[in-house]
């Protein structure tokens, strides 16, 4: 039987890649409705590292982590219509949802209660084969070569939903509290759509990054930026930074928390922090409509996506390297 290289977490712990162990595997196989993909890149998410240490409860053990996977379609199952072998697919976070609940009935799968996720729920993209469900698999668009279309299946796609749970009005102006592979991506979705963003970041390779795609202004993590704002997305994990970043907003102005975890946010001061209808509000996962539209608009409008490449085999240090904030971009592994 065929054999792969994989990189499992068995038991949670550890500090960056420590827990990550090098094994092979027999391929995996596709149910009726799923698709074999031979990953060609795949992209190091902070889930990964949440997943890896433990502050998100284990789904399976011992799993694959990896939900920015791009390849090719090598196998179909015999009940999948719409695809053949040799396209390029993309597998991202979200690979089922029950389609029956109430969430699932008004348009927000992102809230179902039975959803599952790619590298949590079941094996993901640190391997050099995964399987996902045809009808969780998306197209990618042309142009870009595979190392740079990882980091928009997860950093993109939240980025994208972040921004749009914002509420940023047109023209607006933008904070941006932490700026990794999704902030920049989201970023440049809100200048491409004529916001004037300001970002928020301690690393100094940062800032340079931000103002290099054209933000209006670039500084310490918890500074305050150079005019009042409409809207903020806090994409770093740390809680502490939601009461600068509220205290920010003009009135009337929204903070959403694009992480899946965030450190302890101190207590809030009504008046200094919320008052004059200021909304904090937590971004959850994404709909497959979020992760369509987000990659059509990468489609009419070229990113710039600073990627760092590492050998599949080096996994465990690529996680390491993002654990120690020593990543300006993403991290991409590369089978
Ligand atoms: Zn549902
Ligand atoms: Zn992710």
């Amino acid at each position: 039987m065929a054999s792969m290289l994989a990189w499992a977490v068995a038991e949670p712990g550890g500090r960056g890649g420590e827990r990550l162990r090098r094994e092979h595997r027999p391929l995996p196989e596709p149910g009726p409705g799923d698709l074999l993909v031979r990953v060609r890149a795949s992209g190091v998410c902070r889930t990964d590292l949440h997943v890896v240490m433990g502050d998100l409860p284990p789904h399976r053990s011992p799993v694959v982590p990896g939900h920015e996977v791009v390849g090719e379609v090598s196998d179909v199952g015999e009940a999948v219509a719409g695809w053949r072998t040799g396209e390029r697919a993309g597998i991202a976070w979200l690979r089922h949802t029950d389609g029956t609940c109430v969430y699932c009935g008004r348009g927000a799968e992102n809230l179902c209660p039975a959803s599952r996720y790619t590298g949590w729920d079941a094996d993901g993209g640190y391997a050099e084969y995964a399987v996902v469900p045809a009808d969780y698999a998306y197209r990618l668009p042309d142009g870009y070569p595979d190392e740079r279309l990882a980091p928009l299946l997860c950093a993109g796609i939240i980025g994208y939903r972040a921004l749009r749970r914002s509420d940023l009005p047109p023209g607006g102006r933008l904070g941006i509290y932490g700026f990794g592979g999704s902030a920049h991506l989201a970023a440049q979705v809100a200048m491409a759509e004529g916001a004037r963003v300001h970002v928020m970041t301690r690393s100094p390779a940062a800032q340079e990054l931000a103002l290099a795609l054209g933000a209006a202004s670039a500084q310490g993590a918890a500074d305050p930026p150079p005019e009042r704002l409409d809207a903020a997305i806090l994409f770093a994990p740390a809680g502490e930074l939601v009461l600068p970043a509220l205290e920010a907003l003009d009135r009337g102005g929204t903070l959403a928390v694009a992480g899946i975890h965030l450190s302890d946010i101190p207590p809030l001061d009504y008046d200094w922090h919320l008052f004059q209808e200021r909304t904090l509000r937590s971004v959850t996962a994404n709909t497959r409509s979020d992760g369509r539209e987000f990659l059509a608009f990468a489609q009419a409008h070229p990113l710039h996506i600073e990627t760092v490449a590492y050998p599949l085999s080096d996994a465990d240090a690529a996680l390491t390297d993002l654990f120690e904030d020593r990543v300006n971009g993403a991290a991409v592994l590369i089978p």
